[in-house]
């Protein structure tokens, strides 16, 4: 096989060679569990703290606040169960989105389902943003968390955090936001967004996978999640992953110091890229804020076409794209997200999402609309739908 081209980034990205290189150290040779009171151990927990630190940083958080998780999905069940049994005596209302990740989409049904909680989803434009009006309007006395997603995994929409953040401490309500796509890509402080909780993922940022975080800001009551030892303030249980914090704290250091450089050169190759397939193909719809959007993030449907083949046909060439939400890909539902923003199935269907990294090059993207707009070609000369609506269009 050729070249391999990955843009694929939202999916997962690849662990940094200088992130594993800190990694390294604390399999074999600082291998200490950090509750141990020896001396050997304390340089375990000495490098706990330091990427504790390391990340506190990124978002102007205090470092005490930052709780190590086994990752995003972990951090988003804590977040909404702990603290829907913390604040039950006020109330049982969750305010949520139709655009979540199933992280948080499973969460809620669950709370609904076992828990009776009453969960109000909200829409969002056909840009894929909520309306603060509708968020005004669903609060209610009995409303106990706020969680909208900083920016979404499939469509790169960038939520307005912080008139969120207003909104929910206007009403004393907590506000978590699922920041996994947006830590390192967006700049985040935790005080001027009024964000209560938020979670995050190193394997997103170039770290590693299995290991996340939740903020927690210092009062917000939350409940320990998993049981057992005094581990992470008594919060979390369970002996520290110290490679992956190591990793983790390594990561955030090393994408937020090169964020803004990052992003910048993202935008414009994100902005070629869209460019391109909007000129060169027809019948293409890009999804998603066209500026409001994450900075590596391009989706977009093709009419006619089924993503899955498109993928399959991308992947003979070793390009690496997906058709909706990595979780999804193998069932036939089209994306929950896509739905949300009023796409019709068949054009839902015929979407695909190129995510791309520091590594992507202007030439791997020009290969890719080169081979896309052959694929696509092929693919409608195969659809009868396709040849229906020539047909009418030359009648
Ligand atoms: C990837 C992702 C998650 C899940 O994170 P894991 O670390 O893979 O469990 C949650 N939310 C969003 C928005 C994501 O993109």
């Amino acid at each position: 096989m050729g070249k391999l081209i990955y843009l694929d980034n939202a999916a997962t990205t690849r662990t940094a060679p200088e992130v594993v290189e800190q990694m390294l150290p604390y399999f074999s040779e600082l291998y200490g569990n950090p509750s141990s009171i020896y001396d050997f151990a304390a340089k375990s927990k000495e490098a706990v703290m330091k990427a504790r630190g390391q990340i506190a940083d990124v978002l102007g958080a205090n470092k005490e606040d930052i709780y190590f998780t086994a990752g995003g999905t972990e951090s988003d069940n804590w977040a909404l169960k702990a603290a829907f049994e913390a604040y039950k005596d006020k109330g049982n209302h969750i305010i949520t989105t139709k655009i979540e990740h199933h992280a948080i989409l499973h969460t809620c049904e669950y709370l609904e389902k076992q828990r009776h909680a009453r969960v109000t989803y909200l829409d969002v434009d056909e840009n894929g943003i909520i309306r603060l009006e509708d968020l005004e309007k669903a609060i209610t006395p009995e409303t106990i968390i706020i969680s909208v997603m900083f920016a979404n995994n499939e469509i790169g929409s960038i939520q307005p955090i912080k008139e969120i953040g207003m909104i929910a401490k206007e009403h004393g309500i907590l506000f978590h936001t699922d920041a996994v796509q947006a830590f390192c890509q967006v700049p985040i402080d935790v005080n001027e967004c009024n964000i209560d909780m938020l979670s995050s993922s190193a394997h997103k940022i170039n770290g590693p996978k299995g290991i996340g975080f939740l903020y927690i800001r210092k009062g917000v009551k939350n409940r320990s999640f998993i049981h057992g030892g005094a581990q992470e303030r008594k919060r979390r249980a369970g002996t520290e992953n110290v490679p992956g914090i190591v990793g983790y704290g390594a990561a955030a250091q090393r994408a937020a110091a090169s964020m803004e450089e990052r992003t910048k050169k993202e935008c414009e190759l994100r902005d070629y890229l869209i460019g391109r397939i909007m000129n060169e193909i027809p019948y293409v719809k890009l999804n998603g804020h066209p500026q409001k959007r994450l900075p590596n993030n391009v989706n977009v449907s093709f009419q006619f076409v089924e993503g899955e083949s498109l993928l399959l046909m991308l992947d003979s060439y070793g390009i690496c794209a997906s058709s909706g939400s990595a979780c999804t890909s193998g069932s036939l539902d089209p994306s929950h997200v896509l739905m949300a923003i009023g796409l019709p199935h068949e054009i839902a269907h015929g979407s695909l999402r190129m995510t791309l990294s520091e590594e992507t090059t202007k030439d791997d993207l020009d290969f890719t609309v080169d081979k896309l707009k052959d694929i696509v070609q092929n693919l409608r000369n195969m659809s009868p739908l396709y040849e229906d609506f020539i047909k009418k269009a030359n009648a």
